[in-house]
C-alpha cells in the first residue's frame, strides 16, 4: 500500500458501542461482522492503505440499509458503502473507520422487462451476472468494466463506470433511468423515472450517478437495456510503435467508423501480456484490439474495410481476425488481464486514467514519453484509445523513486488538462485522486460541489475523506 488516506478523527468506543447494539437489535446480530472478518473491507483493489472499519453490516434490504444510516447519523458514526471492492481510488475504503455497509446481498434481477427494455436491479448484481441474465432474453446492457466477474452494477453506478464498449455504447451512466437511494439519517428515495425520456424537475439521477458513495447509499436501480447486437466481429492490428496506432485511431475515425471497442497497448503492456504466455508476433511494439458489431452483412463490409485501412493507410504490420468465439473471448482474456499481469512487471506500480480529445492522443503520448524521459520513471500506457481514455502507469522497485514518479504524476496531470482534457475517464476521484482535483475544477467550483455535499451529507459522514481535496493539500 502506497498511498497514504488522509487521517479523518476515528468515531469514539462509545458512540461505536451504541451504534452496534442498537443495531442489532434492528436487523439482527448475524448481519453484523466485527474482528478478523473485517480485515477484507479495508482495501480496493488501489494502493491505498486503509483503516478498517470497527464493523460492518451485511445489508440484504433496503431496510437494513436504512436503519444503518438512521443510527449511524444519530450517534455522528462515519459510513463507507461498498459493493464489489474493485475500485481503484480507495472509494470503498473506510479512511475514517466507523460502519461499512456491504451492498453485495443485495443481490436479486428483480425483472426484465422485454417490452419495454428496462431492467430493475438491486446493486449486489456482479455485473457479468447481469450481462448473462439480460442477453439470455436477447437484450443487451453495454457498460462491461474490465473487472466485470467481480464487480457489482452499484459500484459501477456510483462511479459511473466505463469500459470498452463505451466508444460506441456510452457508459453507466447512459443506462441509468432512476435508482433507489438511502440518505444519512434514514430517508429513503427514488429518483427519476423508467421511461425513456422524462424532464420532471431537476436531474438528481445524474447527480447521484458517479457520486462515488458520498451522497446516498444505492438500493434499486432501473437500468435502460438494447437490443443485442446479431454479430460481433474482433480484430488485431499489430504496429512498430504506439505512435502509429494513435495515428491509426485517428485515421479510422476520418473514414466513419465507431467500433464497439478500441483498445490499445503499448511496448510495456505487450511485454506484460507476452509474459503470461501470450504468442504475440516480436515485430509488434504496439497493438490495436477493435470490435465491430451490428448486422452480418454490414459488419462483414466493415470488417473489410476496417483490414484494408489498418493494412494500408494506417501502416499496421499484420491485422488478425478472431474465427470464433473462443478465439475472441482469448483476445478479451488477455486484455482484461493487463492490469494484474503489469502489476508483475515491478515492485510497485501506480495507474491513472486520464483522458484527452481523440484528436490529441498522439499529443499524450508524447507528453508521456517526456515525462519518463524527464524524470527517469518507467511508464507503460494501455486503454480504451477509441475514446481518449488512457491508463498511464508508473513503475518503478526502489522506494527512494518515490518522489520522482510523485513529480511525474502530477506532470501527467497538468498535461491531460492542458490539453484539454480531465483527470478520470472512469475509476472516479476517491482517495488517490483528490489532491489533483484543483488542477481541473476552480474552488468556485470545489465549493459548489461541498455545498451540494452539504444538502444531502450535512454531518459529512457518508464517505469521508473522498473526492475533496483535505485542506491545505490543494495546491499541487
Ligand atoms: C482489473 C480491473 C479492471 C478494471 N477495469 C475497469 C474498466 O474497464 N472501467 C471502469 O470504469 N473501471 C474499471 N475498474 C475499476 C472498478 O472495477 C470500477 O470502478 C467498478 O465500477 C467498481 O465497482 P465495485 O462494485 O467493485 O465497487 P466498489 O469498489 O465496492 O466501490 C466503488 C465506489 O462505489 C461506492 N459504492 C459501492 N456500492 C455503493 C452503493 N450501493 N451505493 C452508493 N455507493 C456505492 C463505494 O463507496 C466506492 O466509492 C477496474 C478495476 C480492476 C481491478
Amino acid at each position: 500500500m502506497i498511498i497514504a488516506a488522509p487521517r479523518l478523527p476515528r468515531p469514539s468506543e462509545a458512540a461505536l458501542h451504541r451504534v452496534r447494539q442498537t443495531l442489532a437489535a434492528r436487523i439482527g446480530p448475524s448481519r453484523i461482522l466485527d474482528g478478523d472478518g473485517v480485515s477484507a473491507f479495508g482495501h480496493d483493489e488501489s494502493e491505498v492503505a486503509g483503516v478498517l472499519p470497527d464493523f460492518v453490516v451485511l445489508a440484504e434490504s433496503e431496510a437494513h440499509v436504512a436503519a444503518t444510516l438512521e443510527i449511524a447519523q444519530a450517534e455522528g458514526v462515519p459510513v463507507t458503502p461498498r459493493a464489489g471492492g474493485t475500485g481503484r481510488t480507495g472509494g470503498a475504503i473506510p479512511v475514517g473507520g466507523g460502519v461499512v455497509v456491504a451492498t453485495a446481498g443485495l443481490a436479486r434481477i428483480k425483472e426484465i422487462d422485454r417490452a419495454n427494455m428496462v431492467a430493475v436491479v438491486e446493486p449486489g448484481v456482479v455485473t457479468r451476472a447481469f450481462h448473462d441474465a439480460v442477453e439470455a432474453e436477447g437484450l443487451f446492457y453495454p457498460p462491461d468494466p474490465n473487472s466485470l466477474h467481480n464487480c457489482m452494477l452499484g459500484g459501477n453506478v456510483a462511479n459511473n463506470a466505463g469500459g470498452p464498449r463505451a466508444l460506441k455504447y456510452g457508459v453507466t451512466g447512459d443506462y441509468v433511468l432512476g435508482l433507489r437511494a438511502v440518505f444519512m439519517g434514514g430517508r429513503t428515495m427514488f429518483v427519476g423515472r423508467r421511461t425513456p425520456k422524462g424532464v420532471t424537475g431537476y436531474d438528481l439521477t445524474s447527480l447521484l450517478v458517479g457520486s462515488e458513495g458520498t451522497l446516498g447509499v444505492l438500493t434499486e436501480l432501473t437500468l435502460r437495456l438494447r437490443p443485442k447486437p446479431p454479430v460481433v466481429r474482433t480484430l488485431l492490428g499489430l504496429f512498430d510503435s504506439v505512435h502509429a496506432c494513435g495515428a491509426a485511431v485517428t485515421a479510422l475515425f476520418h473514414a466513419g467508423h465507431v467500433p464497439r471497442a478500441l483498445e490499445l497497448m503499448d511496448e510495456g503492456s505487450l511485454e506484460a501480456v507476452r509474459n503470461q504466455g501470450a504468442a504475440v508476433d516480436p515485430r509488434a511494439r504496439a497493438l490495436l484490439l477493435l470490435e465491430l458489431d451490428g448486422h452480418e452483412r454490414a459488419v462483414e463490409e466493415a470488417v473489410d474495410h476496417v483490414g484494408n485501412l489498418l493494412h494500408g493507410a494506417a501502416g499496421s504490420l499484420e491485422v488478425l481476425a478472431a474465427q470464433d468465439a473462443s478465439q475472441r473471448d482469448r483476445l478479451w482474456d488477455a486484455r482484461r488481464a493487463l492490469s494484474p499481469a503489469t502489476k508483475k512487471l515491478a515492485r510497485f506500480k501506480l495507474s491513472e486514467d486520464v483522458v484527452v480529445p481523440r484528436s490529441r492522443i498522439a499529443d499524450l503520448l508524447r507528453e508521456v514519453d517526456a515525462i519518463s524521459e524527464a524524470t527517469g520513471v518507467r511508464t507503460l500506457t494501455y486503454g480504451h484509445a477509441g475514446d481518449g481514455n488512457l491508463h498511464v502507469n508508473f513503475l518503478w522497485n526502489d522506494p527512494s523513486e518515490r518522489e520522482r514518479v510523485d513529480s511525474a504524476i502530477l506532470a501527467l496531470m497538468r498535461s491531460t488538462v492542458s490539453l484539454g482534457g480531465t483527470l478520470s475517464g472512469e475509476h472516479g476521484i476517491g482517495v488517490t485522486k483528490a489532491a489533483y482535483l484543483p488542477l481541473e475544477h476552480t474552488p468556485e467550483l470545489v465549493a459548489l460541489q461541498e455545498d451540494l455535499k452539504r444538502t444531502f451529507d450535512p454531518k459529512g459522514l457518508l464517505n469521508p475523506g473522498k473526492i475533496f481535496p483535505s485542506r491545505g493539500h490543494g495546491s499541487c
